[in-house]
């Protein structure tokens, strides 16, 4: 199933994507900035017996160098119960990024994400501004026999985040909800799909239309 023709940046990343593999439902791209010395390499499937690479990282000098990660499901919706959401795109692309730092951080994917990968996506935003945040944060002083703590600025430059998707993700039991959608706008991530990848339910954050 292709992407959504909306999602430029992902249908640019594909064609540049020797590697994906056939028949693949879900694909997406993270473009980060900055990118540290990481050359082109393909990441390997999180979850066993995918028998499949699960992404593919390619270096950009876009933007004054960034990294783009490409990655796409390894395996099947019924693997749900066994490996969670070990199997999904946005799961293969959080492992590459869990320990790296970025300050900016932009995704285009075929779907919505599901309960379990909004809930990664926005602890990976999450604990990166407290990262940030943490190396702001002013020295410890000595004032006669008190120590004054460095308390943290809240000066740490803002991370800009974008999530943009083509489908709503209907799939139970993790379908993208209303709920899951305000935890990811509450850590910082800005929304982007077609109105009819939308949920309709009371609650759903503001998302701008592609
Ligand atoms: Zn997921």
């Amino acid at each position: 199933m292709a992407a959504d023709r909306r999602l430029l940046r992902l249908q640019e990343a594909l064609r540049r994507c020797s590697a994906q593999p056939a028949n693949r439902v879900v694909t997406m791209v993270a473009r980060v900035t900055p990118a540290p010395g990481v050359g082109i390499r393909d990441l390997p499937a999180l979850d066993p017996g995918a028998g499949i690479a699960g992404g593919t990282v390619l270096p950009t000098w876009i933007a004054g160098g960034a990294l783009e990660i490409v990655t796409w499901n390894t395996g099947e919706a019924s693997d749900l119960r066994r490996y969670g959401n070990r199997s999904h795109a946005e799961a293969q692309f959080y492992e590459f990024m869990r320990d790296r730092d970025f300050t900016s951080i932009e995704i285009e994917i075929s779907h919505s994400p599901c309960t379990a990968c909004a809930d990664m996506l926005a602890g990976l935003l999450n604990s990166m501004k407290a990262r940030a945040a943490s190396v702001l944060r002013g020295p410890n002083r000595r004032v006669g026999k008190r120590i004054l703590v460095g308390s943290a600025t809240d000066t740490a430059r803002p991370i800009p985040a974008t999530l943009r998707w083509g489908t709503l993700f209907e799939t139970p039991p993790q379908a993208t909800t209303p709920q899951s959608l305000r935890q990811l706008q509450a850590a910082g991530w800005r929304m982007a799909a077609p109105r009819t990848a939308i949920p309709n339910d009371a609650g759903t954050p503001a998302i701008t239309l592609l």
